[in-house]
């Protein structure tokens, strides 16, 4: 189905990022709930339809790790691209963190567990469509109702990247090594971003600039994902292949640095898959839902 914009109602801001902003909306034609994430775009039509016809493809892309695709167009006399996906109600991980945070708990191991399984199924099955994520991070990985953990925000359309790029101004801490000297982009730098947003998720701060230096300009920041020892997950609950997994996400060298296949036969993958979890009733109480 085509996605138009005079088909959608917006019922209320879910939040903004550095490029975008998103809605949740209702899209009237089929009752459906989703989200939309709109963007300012490059005033070239030419930019534009290239970006549209790249991003047509993630409506192919089919894989429960995988946030839902239904279509992009432009609006606003062709000054914003918009994006319409599948609504996540639990919101991102970040979301979730920071409201563990604020009720005084922590994410624990056993959920930990699920995320890594649930981000790695995530890039393998992107890495099948050759498309590699380039954008791990809390914020980026998103929740249902039942407890699904998907990824969203990856990058299927060059043009896009290169137009957001263009006045980019986000965060860089979760950026691999290889890729701040220049490197590009492969899998395995997915998984750097693993390592560091499983730190955050489960300190309920960001793993990076390591706490007690917290005013670093970005030379200092890139400075020490490259050449400083690399922050570790810390606390007695963490067993020491939750450990160890964080750790090889963490390999700087990216030829060391496994891909997400093979760290889904990593022993903390194993120790967690087969035990059975209440993701829904989590989410429940995190967001105190009836
Ligand atoms: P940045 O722009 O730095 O990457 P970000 O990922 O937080 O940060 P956005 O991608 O614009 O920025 O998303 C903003 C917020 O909107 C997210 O943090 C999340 O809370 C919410 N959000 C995004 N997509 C969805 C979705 N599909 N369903 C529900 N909530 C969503
Ligand atoms: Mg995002």
């Amino acid at each position: 189905m085509e996605m138009k914009p005079e088909d959608l109602d917006i019922i209320k801001l879910l939040g903004e990022g550095a490029a975008g902003t998103v809605r949740k909306v209702l899209h009237k034609p089929t009752g459906l709930i989703m989200a939309k994430k709109t963007i300012g775009t490059d005033p070239n039509p030419k930019v534009q339809r290239q970006i549209l016809r790249e991003l047509s493809f993630q409506k192919t892309c089919n894989s429960s790790y995988i946030v839902s695709f239904y279509g992009a167009f432009l609006e606003d006399g062709d000054t914003t691209l918009s994006l319409c996906m599948e609504y996540c109600e639990a919101g991102s991980l970040e979301d979730i963190y920071k409201r563990a945070r604020d009720l005084g708990g922590v994410i624990g191991e056993p959920v930990l567990g699920r995320i890594a399984e649930s981000v790695c199924k995530g890039l393998v099955y992107l890495h099948s469509q050759r498309v590699i994520h380039r954008d791990i991070k809390p914020s980026n990985i998103l929740v249902t109702r039942k407890g699904e953990i998907k990824l969203c925000d990856f990058g299927v359309s060059g043009e896009l990247i290169n137009s957001i790029a263009k006045t980019f101004t986000g965060t860089k801490y979760y950026m691999a090594p290889e890729r701040i000297q220049g490197a590009p982009y492969a899998v395995q730098s997915d998984i750097w971003s693993l390592g560091l947003t499983l730190i955050e998720v489960s300190q309920n701060r960001p793993a990076l600039p390591p706490p007690g230096q917290p005013q670093l300009s970005i030379i200092e920041l890139l400075d020490l994902i490259v050449r400083q020892p690399v922050p570790v997950i810390q606390g007695s609950h963490i067993s020491k292949e939750c450990r160890n997994f964080v750790a090889v996400c963490l390999i700087k060298n990216p030829r060391d640095r496994p891909g997400p296949g093979r760290m889904l036969d990593h022993p903390f993958i194993r120790k967690w898959e087969d035990v059975p979890m209440d993701l829904a009733g989590w989410i429940k109480e995190v967001w105190n839902w009836k």
